[in-house]
């Protein structure tokens, strides 16, 4: 997740750090909220035997979803098989806070500091993707509680509300619907005593449930056609003379052509694993609120929230009245390990738990039901990058850091444009045809990554004076966010 604001943002956190809410976390079950429960699709069957096709997409997340659907809308002969090592939306798809962003570049300034000369284009071409989801979801009548509602951009301290301004004016001169709103202003939409203001974009951020969009997608590919295999997971890729080869533990499948859509996880394609990292994010979420509750904080317009810190939470309601609260921490382990055990960590669900307090008193006495975590596959420019390998049969589009939701559509959709062929509009951004800079191996990687989130933290408590080693990131382009 990011905020519209500037990535280098200057700001004295004003949260503590002692945890003193460890009670409102008694019954939170380690379970994420949009999965527990709720009506998920029945299970595919594992491939279990050979089988052929012409496109294979490794990953059942928004990614391959979108892939496999968006190559059967451009060509309904065309077999596609999806395999997925879980089942579909189980991962970062179905467990993130549901911000569906326009933005292509996490955030605008971001793509200011890397893509200046094509931002006007990326964003139109952002706001189209929205508007093409919005479609989707009409059009395939996926019941995700989609709402065009806008995000806050709140601020917390004073010296945000001039980069508040910077931001609406960079944002409205790139073709964005904004509003700068004082503190009352703020506090009429969503009311925490923190709030010294906001920027307000109505139209750039949709919420939704997520689980529920990659439910409805991977409905949607079903009923093109798509072939889906569940609970299996791809071993080996090789290349082929007329193809590639994925081997899964029970069949192979043959294919002219392939995309990998997995996330932060294991690349398998090995030299991919010089680009991102798996970084985890952890999220809270309450019992729903009574109308006293709800009324005490307003939010009549149901908007996502995103403070404009370093280190920044984002929020927002559920369609039953409960907040999801989740940021903050962005978690790297070493060696990049993607384990289910590591999706669960207790001392940031302590500190998101103050956190939420300190924003919203007036919510003293409300329980978290929820908690949990996911992996984020940032990489260091923060946005996504797409490619092909083997001979340009097998295509990658990965590094969406904290900021998928939307962007999975697009460069699904730019990917397939390489993959077969196709010079349009998308295909030929510079955002799609370059590759962020490499990361380090270990353990210079975990060395800098840690020393980063420090220096971050240490600007975040200090007016967000940014320190030598922040700076000489600065200066060649590189950074960790999430
Ligand atoms: C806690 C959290 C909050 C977030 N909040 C937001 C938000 O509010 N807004 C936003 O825009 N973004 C958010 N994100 C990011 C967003 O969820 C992701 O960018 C997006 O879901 C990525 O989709 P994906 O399909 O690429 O990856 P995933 O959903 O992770 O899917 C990848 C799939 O590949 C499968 N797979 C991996 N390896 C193999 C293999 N070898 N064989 C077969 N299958 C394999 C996995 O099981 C997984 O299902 C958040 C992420 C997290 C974790």
């Amino acid at each position: 997740m990011t905020s519209f604001l500037p990535a280098r943002r200057h700001v004295r956190t004003p949260f503590v750090k002692s945890p003193t809410h460890l009670d409102a976390l008694a019954d939170a079950v380690p379970r994420p909220y949009w999965l527990d429960g709720r009506q998920a699709p029945e299970p595919s069957s594992a491939l279990t035997a050979d089988t052929h096709a012409d496109l294979v997409i490794i990953g059942g997340g928004y990614t391959g979803l979108w892939a496999a659907l968006q190559a059967k809308e451009a060509d309904p002969d065309l077999d596609v098989v999806i395999l997925e090592a879980d089942t579909c939306g189980a991962a970062a798809s179905g467990r993130n806070g549901g911000f569906c962003a326009s933005s292509l570049t996490h955030g605008i300034s971001n793509g200011m500091d890397r893509f200046a000369a094509e931002m006007p284009e990326l964003e139109a071409q952002g706001l189209d993707n929205l508007d093409e989801i919005e479609r989707a979801v009409l059009k395939y009548g996926i019941d995700c509680d989609f709402l065009r509602s806008g995000e806050l951009n709140v601020a917390t301290e004073p010296y945000q509300l001039d980069e508040l301004g910077r931001a609406a004016e960079l944002a409205a001169s790139l073709g964005h619907d904004v509003r700068l709103l004082s503190a009352e202003e703020t506090r009429r939409e969503v009311n925490s005593p923190t709030y010294l203001g906001a920027l307000s974009m109505p139209r750039s951020v949709a919420m939704l449930d997520p689980a529920r969009l990659a439910w409805g997608l991977r409905d949607a590919c079903l009923s093109h056609g798509v072939r889906i295999y569940e609970w299996t997971k791809a071993l080996s890729l090789n290349e082929e003379s007329h193809g590639i080869e994925v081997r899964t533990p029970y069949g192979k499948v043959r294919a002219a052509r392939g995309i990998l859509a997995t996330n932060g996880f294991p690349p398998l394609l090995k030299r991919l694993k010089n680009y991102i990292v798996p970084v985890y994010d952890y999220v809270l979420v309450t019992e729903p609120l009574s109308a006293e509750q709800l009324a005490s904080i307003g939010w009549k317009g149901r908007q996502g929230v995103g403070d404009s810190a370093n280190q920044f939470h984002y929020y927002r309601l559920t369609e039953d009245n409960r907040i999801l609260w989740g940021g903050y921490d962005a978690i790297y382990y070493y060696g990049g390990p993607v384990r289910s055990e590591l999706t669960l960590r207790p001392d940031t669900y302590a500190v998101l738990a103050d956190h939420f307090f300190q924003t919203f008193p007036q919510l003293e006495g409300v329980k978290f039901t929820h908690r949990w975590g996911g992996v984020i596959d940032t990489c260091s420019r923060f946005c996504p990058f797409v490619g092909t390998a083997m001979g340009g049969r097998l295509g990658y589009a990965l590094g969406f850091t904290g900021l998928g939701v939307g962007a999975t559509r697009f460069a699904a959709g730019a990917l397939l444009d390489q993959l077969y062929g196709r010079y349009t509009e998308r295909s030929r951004l510079r955002l799609m045809n370059s590759k962020p800079l490499p990361l380090p191996p270990e353990p210079f990687r975990w060395i800098g990554i840690q020393l980063t989130r420090w220096s971050l933290n240490r600007a975040d408590e200090n007016s967000g004076r940014r320190n030598l080693w922040l700076r000489s990131l600065d200066r060649v382009g590189l950074g960790f966010d999430s």
